[in-house]
């Protein structure tokens, strides 16, 4: 359909120069090939990147970015943050669900993510609660619309706490048993459109018990995606050793044959045992650095599970901020705040951080959606972020530091996505009013 010339590219092995590559009428990526010369009829652009897979969104918190910054205890915490959270999401229905989710992932899409994963927790509709389908309908038609790809996780949350307490009234709308989770699972399997995908997802070890995972995957466990909040909390880690005796990585690994389609979504607390655990066996450890940071989580040992080569993934979770080259800057930076050491994500692969994380980023983000999205290669997604190379910023650079430089010093450097092989249009202005209003009708 369409051949563009890349004169630096990165592919998932590494930096490559004059690279040709043809997109297909299916928007893949029939060719790849590198050290070619250009022909005339070739698009050319001088530096680009893939996408990144964003791995874990709550997109309806992107209608509350922002309006939790101000004091309500002595000691503001995650938990406190979680009372916000929940009154928010008691007052949304699906319609106002799709025009956020429609911003929200447009947003994604400016920024550099091409595919998401939707944990998606609130199931059952604002005024007929019998009805648990509307709002992961308005997720699965948010993204098909706006052209980013889903993997969509309907979230099993059962409990309140580890020792069986039910759902407080506030949680009510995510309440599933599994038999419900079950059938809703397997009724929108059959409504997803053809570029999405779906996940098994359980909300945490203390929200869902070890029968209630077990009776699932027993049911759906195909070797899809299966995601779980993990440690991101050390209340939630004291509660689970308090219960079981195990921190919850050892839990999980006890009763589970954890593998590569397991995402472990803030594997914020672990020790070096848990390290091991996941690193051998090739589960990805999902992180999301901005919203860690915003809620207060703690620091993701970055630097051991680097060496032990394990495997990672970003989302923007919260979507306090959607930029996934800020993402990388913090997850960097709050190593070097607490180790005291400068460039910690490298190693033999990649020397410089900003190479090393992207790449490792988005073969970990590809893993936890499992969709063509894992970089420039052939058959996957022809997705890119193509990089102005003219700015003052960069016109002396060599490729690796001109990704380093996006990283930690980007002061509006131009980056266009580009999907199946098009430039990413600007925000609509239909999909930016529909959303201004229902900010309005939310507050
Ligand atoms: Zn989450």
């Amino acid at each position: 359909m369409k051949n563009y010339f890349f004169k630096q590219a990165l592919l998932p092995d590494g930096w490559q120069s004059n690279v040709r590559i043809h997109v297909d009428a299916n928007g893949l990526f029939s060719a790849v090939d590198t050290n070619c010369k250009a022909k005339s009829s070739d698009n050319m652009l001088d530096c680009v990147i893939p996408t990144m897979p964003n791995y874990h969104s709550h997109v309806f918190q992107r209608a509350m970015a922002g309006l939790t910054e101000y004091k309500t205890s002595d000691n503001d915490s995650f938990w406190s943050w979680r009372d916000l959270m929940y009154q928010y999401a008691n007052q949304i229905d699906a319609d106002q669900l799709y025009h956020i989710a429609c911003y929200a992932y447009s947003e994604m899409l400016q920024a550099g993510y091409s595919s998401v994963c939707e944990f998606h927790y609130i199931h059952r509709d604002l005024s007929d609660r019998n009805n648990t389908e509307n709002m992961s309908l308005a997720i699965i038609k948010a993204a098909h619309d706006v052209g980013i790809a889903l993997t969509l996780l309907p979230v099993l949350y059962t409990q309140a706490h580890i020792d069986g307490s039910p759902l407080n009234e506030i949680q009510q709308r995510f309440k599933l048993n599994t038999d419900e989770y079950i059938e809703l699972y397997r009724s929108l399997e059959k409504q997803l459109y053809p570029e999405q995908n779906m996940g098994i997802c359980f909300h945490s070890l203390r929200a869902v018990s070890i029968e209630q995972i077990k009776t699932v995957l027993d049911e759906l466990n195909v070797g899809q995606p299966i995601h779980i909040h993990i440690s991101e909390q050390t209340a939630e880690v004291e509660q689970i050793v308090e219960h079981t005796n195990m921190r919850p990585v050892e839990l999980l690994f006890h009763h589970f044959d954890v593998n590569k389609n397991w995402c472990l979504v803030h594997a914020t607390h672990l020790n070096d045992k848990e390290i091991k655990l996941i690193t051998q066996s090739k589960a990805t450890a999902g992180i999301c650095p901005m919203t860690e940071a915003n809620l207060g989580d703690g620091v993701f040992p970055l630097s051991q599970f680097v060496k032990q080569n394990g495997r990672l993934a970003i989302g923007s979770d919260s979507h306090i901020l959607i930029n996934p080259f800020q993402e990388l800057q913090i997850l960097e930076y709050s190593q070097r705040l607490h180790l005291q050491q400068r460039v910690i994500a490298s190693n033999s692969y990649a020397q410089n951080v900003g190479t090393m994380l992207w790449n490792q980023s988005v073969q970990g983000g590809n893993l936890s959606c499992q969709l063509p999205v894992a970089g420039i290669a052939k058959n996957q997604q022809a997705n890119w972020i193509s990089i102005d190379t003219c700015h003052a910023m960069l016109t002396h650079l060599t490729r690796v530091q001109i990704l380093d430089t996006l990283i930690f010093a980007n002061n509006q450097i131009p980056a266009q996505t580009y999907l199946i092989g098009e430039k990413v249009n600007q925000l609509s202005g239909i999909i930016e009013e529909n959303y201004k209003n229902t900010l309005k009708s939310l507050r």
